[in-house]
């Protein structure tokens, strides 16, 4: 049997990218899944996707750092599947601006996305996590969390900010059968139009080439399964050496 077979898995941000991936290798797994994302075309677009791989798979679109929005999305999820076992907090911008020119509405909207939008969907799905006495809650950060990157002071900030609320919200939950861990990818090509600064990142990369979605899916598969059952509030690191800890 598949390790996560049954289980259903809400990702936001999985209408393209990672969380797309992440989408596709969790239903290779047997898990039906609510597909969260801003753009409703992308999501529904990765839901045919996923019903064509064979799965059960619902649209769930809307602004993650939107609470309303986020109930809606919590709701329907468990009006169609009944329970929610693993959620995964994806969804993510990204622009390069130096500090001393980036508006703060930029950086707002940079930390809502990231920070508020993991606080708000762990925040409506973990009373039904907690009722069930079980769950799996996985927070996608970056190696800019952990090194920094100039240009990129509101979304290192973000980064760094998820792995303290993994850290902190591991502390709360583990002891009632909730797991909390983040992944922090390195470059990882997504399809999109590849920048400059992206292509510097990969050259100066100790294993010589540019990450593959593929090279992060089998992390939140592990942390999604019960082989990860001893992991707690820790951040796995699919970056290609960029940092070493
Ligand atoms: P992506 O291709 O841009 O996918 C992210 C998805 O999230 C997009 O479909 C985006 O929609 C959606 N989204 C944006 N804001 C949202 C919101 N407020 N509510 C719901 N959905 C929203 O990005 P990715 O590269 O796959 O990144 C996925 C995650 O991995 C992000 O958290 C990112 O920071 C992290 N990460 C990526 C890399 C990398 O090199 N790719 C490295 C480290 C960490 P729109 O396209 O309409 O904005």
């Amino acid at each position: 049997m598949s390790r996560l077979q049954g289980k259903v898995a809400l990702i936001t941000g999985a209408g393209r990218g990672i969380g797309r991936g992440i989408a596709e290798g969790f239903v290779r797994e047997g898990t039906k899944v609510a597909v969260n994302d801003i753009d409703g075309q992308a999501a529904q677009a990765t839901v045919v996707r996923l019903m064509e791989m064979g799965g059960e798979a619902l649209a769930v679109p809307g602004d993650v750092a939107d609470e309303s929005a986020v109930q809606s999305i919590v709701r329907e999820t468990l009006g169609r599947f009944g329970h929610i076992d693993i959620l995964v907090n994806n969804a993510g911008i990204a622009t390069y601006v130096p500090v001393a020119e980036m508006s703060s509405a930029e950086w707002d909207r940079t930390i809502a996305v990231h920070l508020r939008g993991a606080f708000l969907c762990t925040r409506h799905v973990l009373p039904h996590m907690l009722e069930a006495g079980r769950g799996k809650i996985i927070n996608i950060a970056s190696q800019r969390g952990q090194k920094g990157g100039a240009g990129l002071a509101h979304y290192a900030a973000a980064k760094a900010g998820i792995i303290g609320f993994t850290k902190s919200l591991a502390l709360e939950v583990s002891r009632h059968g909730i797991h909390v861990n983040a992944i922090a990818p390195g470059p990882i090509r997504t399809g999109r139009p590849a920048s400059e600064r992206f292509h510097q990142t990969v050259a100066g990369l100790p294993i010589g080439r540019a990450g593959e979605i593929e090279d992060v899916v089998p992390t939140a598969i592990f942390l999604a399964c019960d082989d990860s059952s001893f992991y707690v509030g820790q951040t796995l690191c699919p970056n290609g050496g960029d940092v070493m800890l």
